[in-house]
């Protein structure tokens, strides 16, 4: 599908003249900088950080758009993806007038956010197997639709959604699909960012939270359409990755074969404690998973999860979850973790 981005932004953004921070008016070198009231004696600690940082965060996003083979003017970066969400929903949704719709059991951010901005959430809930409903989809949607979150694999569920369903959600609708990618570097499936370049209504996250070890420092992504891009570029706060973040980030990626060596171990660890639950008394249904945890069906997961803290060991409830009834979520920690996690399971009844 090709929509018309700009009839999708929000009218007052559109026309909204964006702040212009002292490093975008002046960005080339200069000997001496007395433009941004920063401390030209330096900082209480070591490093250049009396300076701002990069608002556009250059060279880190040319470091993760090759990675992810993709250009620069398709990168965004956020403080985390949460952030991401927000701005998608504060640049296109218009509060009391557009909606969004999401697809549930998933991340419930996209609700809060949605929420938090006065902006109306239609639910399109998955179907038993945790697959999209793209009828249900399609039939929700209408003129003030104007972002349909996805969730591939989805969080709290572990599947990755049938990629036919999520084409087919793209090509019939006029309004941005995002698809939430925080764990795809544990699935099998490609990954949509191939997609943008055909479809400008795609819009992929990705997090350096999960696989890549750095939930402390808020590292979140969007690949998209250069027009959406722009738009996220003109509502962000002007320095909203801070310099230690985006330094950090940079040396990871250049450590990306550790991070290779754990997706595979997680991988394997998680087929091993799959194997190891299905085979416990408590245990009704241990759901496929493209992620770093299991969604688990047990007898009672309120007894599950105390009798895990009691043991010191936490785990996620999800029953409340649309369809998640009597389900607990399970991140697939170091083996010596998972064993421990099982001993306990082992020993309920
Ligand atoms: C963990 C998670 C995120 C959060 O990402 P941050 O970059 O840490 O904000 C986003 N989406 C899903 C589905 C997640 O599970």
């Amino acid at each position: 599908m090709r929509v018309d981005i700009a009839s999708l932004v929000r009218p007052g953004i559109a026309r909204l003249v964006p702040y212009k921070n002292a490093r975008a008016e002046f960005d080339s070198s200069a000997d001496i900088f007395l433009n941004a009231n920063e401390n030209s004696y330096g900082a209480p600690i070591t490093g250049n950080f009396n300076r701002y940082p990069d608002p556009l965060q250059r060279s880190l996003k040319v470091r993760l758009a090759c990675l992810n083979a993709t250009h620069e003017a398709n990168c965004f970066i956020g403080n985390g993806s949460d952030e991401v969400i927000d701005l998608l929903i504060r640049s296109f949704c218009e509060p009391g007038i557009d909606n969004v719709i999401i697809c549930p059991p998933t991340y419930g951010m996209y609700e809060v956010s949605a929420r938090i901005n006065g902006v109306e959430v239609r639910e399109a809930p998955l179907t038993t197997h945790f697959q999209l409903d793209t009828d249900a989809i399609v039939n929700c949607a209408d003129k003030n639709t104007k972002l349909i979150f996805l969730c591939s694999p989805n969080n709290p569920t572990g599947n990755a959604l049938t990629r036919a369903d999520v084409m087919r959600i793209v090509d019939a609708v006029h309004a941005l699909v995002v698809v939430d990618e925080a764990y795809w570097d544990y699935s099998s499936s490609a990954s949509y960012i191939g997609e943008i370049e055909r479809h400008n209504n795609v819009v992929v996250m990705r997090t350096l939270s999960k696989a890549w070890g750095l939930a402390g420092l808020r590292i979140g992504m969007a690949f998209a359409d250069s027009e959406v891009i722009a738009v996220l570029n003109k509502v962000k706060p002007p320095y909203n990755v801070n310099a230690v973040s985006q330094q950090l980030a940079l040396d990871a990626v250049e450590n990306e074969s550790i991070v290779q060596q754990w997706i595979r171990l997680t991988i394997r660890e998680r087929e091993n404690v799959r194997v190891l639950l299905e085979e416990l008394p408590i245990v009704r249904t241990v759901f496929p998973s493209d992620a770093n945890f299991l969604l688990v069906r047990v007898t009672s997961a309120t007894e599950a999860h105390g009798a895990l803290l009691r043991h010191g060991i936490v785990v996620r409830d999800r029953s409340t979850m649309l369809g998640c009834e009597q389900c607990v979520r399970i991140t697939i920690g170091t083996s010596e973790e998972n064993n421990r996690l099982i001993d306990v399971l082992k020993q309920c009844k």
